[in-house]
Formats: C-alpha cells, sequence, structure tokens
C-alpha cells in the first residue's frame, strides 16, 4: 500500500538531501519525476528506477492526471512556484506535500488550501522538524515542564551567502524567495518558539536590515530580527540573516533550568541537552530519520485519514506571522496579532 510520489524540481535539496533518505520511508517511495533538464530526468530516473514513461516535463505535467502510479506530487520548487504547481497537481487529481515556506504570501497559501478543499486531496507542509526525534523530544520536554515556566526563547539561523544576484539565485529574488533569510532558513526559529513554547504570539516587533550596494541584497532582507510576545509572558527573540557566519540554535530559558539546541534544525548532527536541576544530554534517536517519517506521515494521512501535523493551515499561520514581523519592521511599531496569525488592526 506504498504510496507513489512524483518529485517535482530536481535541485539541491530534492537531490541532496531528501531522495537518497527516501528508501527509508515504509509507504512512499519515488514513482515519477518531474524537471524541465533531459539530462537530470534521465541521469535521476535511472538512479531510483523511475520508468521513462514517468519522467515528465513542466510541459507535460498535465499528463500525470491519468497515471495511477503517482498518489501523490512532492513540490521541490523555488517558493515562488508552490501555489502554482500546488493547484495545478490538484487539478491533476493527486495530494501535495509542498516544501516550506508554504508561498511567497498568505493568499497564495489561501488559493492553495481553497485548492485542496475542491478537489477534496490532502495537503501537507514538509516542516521535517515536525519528524524529527530531537525536535520531537523538545516538544515533549517543554509540555512537561522540564525548564519549568518558559520566559524567553532565543532562535539563531544564520549563514554567509557567496556573491550572487536576483538574475543567478532564486533565493536572493523577490519574486521567487519573497522577504529573504525569514522565509527560508529563519522560519525554522519561528516555527521552533512556536512549537516549543505551544503558544501564538499576541504580539510582535521587528526589524530588517539590507545594505545598500550588495548584488546578493538588491531585492531581498539581508538580516530580519524579530519579539514575540505570547499570553504566557514568555518572550521569543528571533535572528535571521543571509550575512553572518552561520549558526542554527534554538535556546529556551524557563523557571527551573535551559534547553540548548546546537544545531537545532540541522539534517542530521543535532545536540541537545538541559541545564539545571533536570539537566541532561539527549540523543532520542537519528535525525535523518525527518525525510521518510514526513513522507510516512502524508501516505498515513492519505490511506487511513489519519489528521495531518503541519496541514497548509500551519503554513498560512506562518505566511501570516511573516507578513505581521514585515509589518512591524516597514512601520517601526509593535503589532498585535491574532490566534490565527493575521494581524489586529
Ligand atoms: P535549488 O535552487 O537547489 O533547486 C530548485 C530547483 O527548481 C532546480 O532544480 C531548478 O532547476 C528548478 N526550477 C524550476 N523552475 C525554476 C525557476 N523558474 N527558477 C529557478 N529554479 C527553477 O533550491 P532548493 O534548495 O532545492 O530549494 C527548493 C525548495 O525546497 C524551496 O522551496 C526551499 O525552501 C525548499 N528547501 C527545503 C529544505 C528543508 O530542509 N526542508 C532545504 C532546502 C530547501
Amino acid at each position: 500500500d506504498s504510496i507513489g510520489f512524483a518529485i517535482v524540481g530536481l535541485g539541491g535539496y530534492a537531490l541532496n538531501q531528501m531522495m537518497p533518505r527516501i528508501d527509508q520511508a515504509e509507504r512512499a517511495h519515488v514513482a515519477a519525476l518531474v524537471s524541465g533538464n533531459p539530462d537530470k530526468l534521465r541521469q535521476v530516473g535511472d538512479a531510483y528506477g523511475v520508468p521513462e514513461d514517468a519522467r515528465y516535463s513542466y510541459e507535460d505535467f498535465a499528463r500525470i492526471a491519468a497515471d495511477d502510479r503517482v498518489d501523490a506530487v512532492y513540490i521541490v520548487l523555488p517558493t515562488g512556484l508552490h501555489a502554482e504547481w500546488t493547484i495545478r497537481a490538484f487539478a491533476a487529481g493527486k495530494h501535495v506535500l509542498c516544501e516550506k515556506p508554504m508561498a511567497i504570501s498568505s493568499v497564495e497559501c489561501e488559493r492553495m488550501i481553497a485548492a485542496a478543499r475542491r478537489a477534496d486531496r490532502k495537503l501537507m507542509i514538509a516542516y521535517r522538524s515536525h519528524f524529527e526525534p530531537y525536535n520531537l523530544e523538545a516538544m515533549k520536554l517543554m509540555r512537561q515542564k522540564a525548564v519549568g515556566d518558559i520566559r524567553l526563547v532565543r532562535t539563531e539561523q544564520s549563514y554567509r551567502m557567496g556573491p550572487t544576484s536576483p538574475s543567478q539565485n532564486w533565493r536572493v529574488n523577490r519574486a521567487l524567495a519573497g522577504g529573504g533569510p525569514l522565509e527560508d532558513y529563519g522560519l525554522y526559529g519561528l516555527q521552533s518558539a512556536l512549537y516549543l513554547t505551544g503558544e501564538m504570539p499576541e504580539s510582535i516587533s521587528a526589524t530588517t536590515f539590507r545594505p545598500t550596494g550588495d548584488p546578493r541584497f538588491a531585492e531581498i532582507f539581508a538580516h530580519v530580527s524579530a519579539q514575540l510576545q505570547f499570553p504566557s509572558g514568555a518572550v521569543a527573540q528571533l535572528v535571521t540573516s543571509y550575512d553572518s557566519a552561520g549558526g542554527n540554535i534554538a535556546l529556551v530559558r524557563g523557571t527551573g533550568g535551559s534547553l540548548i539546541m546546537d544545531p537545532a534544525t540541522s539534517y542530521a548532527g543535532q545536540k541537545m541537552r538541559i541545564e539545571g536541576p533536570n539537566g541532561a544530554e539527549f540523543n532520542p534517536g537519528d535525525p535523518t530519520v525527518q525525510f521518510a517519517r514526513q513522507l510516512d506521515h502524508l501516505a498515513s494521512a492519505i490511506r487511513e485519514g489519519t489528521p495531518i501535523r503541519t496541514p497548509g493551515e500551519m503554513g498560512l499561520r506562518d505566511l501570516r506571522l511573516i507578513e505581521a514581523i514585515y509589518a512591524s519592521a516597514k512601520a517601526g511599531r509593535t503589532e498585535k496579532v491574532a490566534p490565527d496569525g493575521r494581524l489586529r488592526r
């Protein structure tokens, strides 16, 4: 009863991270490939045993509707293309797993959710940390109050991007990436702040920075920082940058200790410890199962109708919060947000 996935977009993440780990999945396999590059289709198709008549170009994509080997489509394209290809996949009658961020605006997310409803198909966002043993253990520890009541969360997701420009690299192109590091890497920090506290912020204050005369940042921000205030009184401080030395950290300080995750949300190599009265080092399992587990999760939702842990609604919520962060930075004031992430004005 394995679910057949069509992989759309054979870029760095699909080829180097996700696809090499799909054979760890119990209920999912690669059934088809979609790419604009015939050489890649041939090489990757041969490597993964994908039949020649299941190798599609983008122009060919509509034919996938009649391909019963394909149950679900996994969108691994630049973010600005997620909405269009998700909606095309639903039009072809398939379920969709869409990479994060869900899209470049909340309006696009709403269109994707509506398309899923109309097609009566599942929509899941590939938030892999929700399927990764360290982050799952951290969520459990925080629920059990292993550091007491949470007062502060700090997250940092940064790296220094080499020389590039919007015509060379979609990640610095506003139409394809949105505002920049926040949607891409910083989203892990935003997600961590929400799933570690188990809360939604009630207000947000933020700043952005863009140096002048640097082609990398002609269209996007170089750094974004945001402070989220939660109903419990906890505060989260998030920073993300494409122009500083690398870091991928989540830190929680509570009334009874600290949780330190460094690296927090990497592909592999997570490290996690608690300092304080419950001090311990944690090794809850192999982080690299996260890629296959999310495919199995969608497979179960499709086969048994089990709920999706990371549905389109979660992707939408996060895009709304990202928009609230930019709105605060632009207006230079604290913005109030509703429990669904919408700006409250
Ligand atoms: P990438 O640039 O390596 O790959 C993008 C692919 O899309 C390339 O094969 C490119 O040829 C293709 N493409 C098709 N149309 C294109 C167009 N108009 N412009 C540019 N490229 C086009 O990017 P990536 O790092 O593989 O990212 C792809 C998606 O996966 C993004 O949504 C990204 O946010 C997500 N991602 C997720 C993770 C994760 O850990 N979950 C990690 C990296 C990337």
